[in-house]
């Protein structure tokens, strides 16, 4: 409560000034002093920690006049921060409710006041502030980004895509890939509905907003797939790869039925090596193993393996040696396998960080006694987990 009191000492100190100056009009001065009663009784009420009948004896002691404005939205801030939701709401609603305020502070009050609303899960009387303040340029992108997280919350995916023009116009690109988003969660519920032409449009809709949009070309992928258009779905997948390489390894599986469909085995399989060569991806090599296994038989694979675990060690690729070891080896070439094994593992260790700061997460491969990141004091320890101790 004490910052409470030291942020209304300048509005107490700059009301004396003001009552000091107007004291020759005799009608306000008997005004102003009731005001100055109802100010030092919430002083009181504060001081002796009543804070409701405080904040009522303030908002009304404090006028809302232009130099109080910004006293009012500096205590309900601080409400708000110590999570005294009720309370910054009732000054918020205070200036919101005074009707002439100067129209700059009037918006920010609203604003203010939709945003305590959203915090208490108040959606309606928030959606409705924040879709009056989109005619307000300064407000316009924040309440965008708000309505937009209302509707998420309340998958109400129509209603965001309703947003669409504004969206568009702003060209924010977080805001686009929302919106994308929910086309492709509108699509779902096409999909429900088995109407094919609307999912593929609405998908369609999604790439537009945003040409990044992994998913929409994933769902596309799924919904020409289910619908034998495998061409279309191939060229879906190739499109997620040159999207986002990191999703990539998720559709493998799925491509490769899609060109099985198609008879296009070996342009997959050119299309697989392509991509391990460009991204080392072991979903990708594991995946190229199942073709080389096939034309060059296993002793190749394994080979081809081994080359690509030197290069780039990961657990999923030793799982996979081993498998391929426990098929095909014969009991002399065991030893040989435990070496290669052995040597794997090492390559893999040497790669993972030995320490990582217990305070930051800080990971290095050296020992320090004073973390370099946040300069904590013994906290950099050994790594504990499936590569450390
Ligand atoms: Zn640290």
């Amino acid at each position: 409560m004490l910052e409470l009191l030291f942020l209304l000492l300048p509005v107490a100190m700059a009301y004396g000034w003001f009552m000091g100056r107007n004291s020759i009009k005799q009608k306000d001065q008997t005004e102003k002093q009731d005001l100055s009663i109802k100010y030092s009784t919430g002083l009181n009420y504060l001081l002796s920690n009543q804070q409701d009948k405080a904040i009522d004896y303030l908002i009304e002691a404090l006028k809302v006049e232009d130099d109080t404005v910004e006293a009012h939205f500096a205590m309900a801030n601080l409400f708000r921060r110590r999570g005294e939701l009720d309370r910054a709401l009732k000054v918020h609603e205070h200036l919101v409710r005074h009707g002439n305020l100067p129209s700059k502070a009037q918006q920010q009050a609203v604003f203010e006041l939709a945003k305590d609303f959203l915090t208490a899960g108040l959606y309606d009387r928030a959606e409705h502030m924040f879709q009056k303040l989109l005619k307000a340029k300064p407000y316009q992108q924040k309440s965008l980004t708000y309505l937009m997280q209302i509707y998420q919350s309340t998958k109400d995916w129509q209603q965001g895509i309703a947003l669409k023009k504004q969206i568009v116009k702003l060209k924010d690109k977080h805001l686009l890939h929302n919106l994308a988003n929910f086309y492709c969660e509108a699509s779902l519920e096409a999909q429900k509905q088995d109407n094919f032409i609307q999912v593929v449009e609405l998908l369609e809709q999604a790439l537009a907003c945003d040409p990044n949009s992994c998913r929409a070309n994933w769902q596309l992928a799924e919904v020409y797939e289910s619908h034998e258009q495998c061409e279309q779905a191939a060229k879906c997948y190739q499109a997620i790869y040159q999207q986002d390489k990191e999703f990539f390894p998720d559709v493998i599986e799925k491509m490769h039925n899609c060109y099985k469909s198609l008879n296009a085995e070996q342009e997959f399989f050119a299309f697989i090596r392509k991509v391990y060569d460009e991204t080392g991806s072991t979903s990708a090599l594991i995946k190229y193993l199942e073709f080389l296994t096939e034309k060059h038989g296993e002793t190749k694979a394994i080979e081809f393996l081994l080359g690509g675990l030197k290069r780039r060690p990961t657990i999923r690729g030793f799982k996979h040696f081993v498998k391929l070891q426990l098929v095909s080896d014969s009991p002399e070439k065991q030893t040989e396998s435990l070496d290669a094994i052995k040597e794997l593992i090492s390559a893999y260790i040497n790669m993972r960080p030995r320490y990582s700061c217990r305070t930051c997460g800080f990971n290095s491969s050296t020992h320090y006694w004073s973390c370099p990141s946040c300069h904590d004091w013994e906290t950099l320890k050994p790594v504990r987990g499936l590569e450390g101790e």
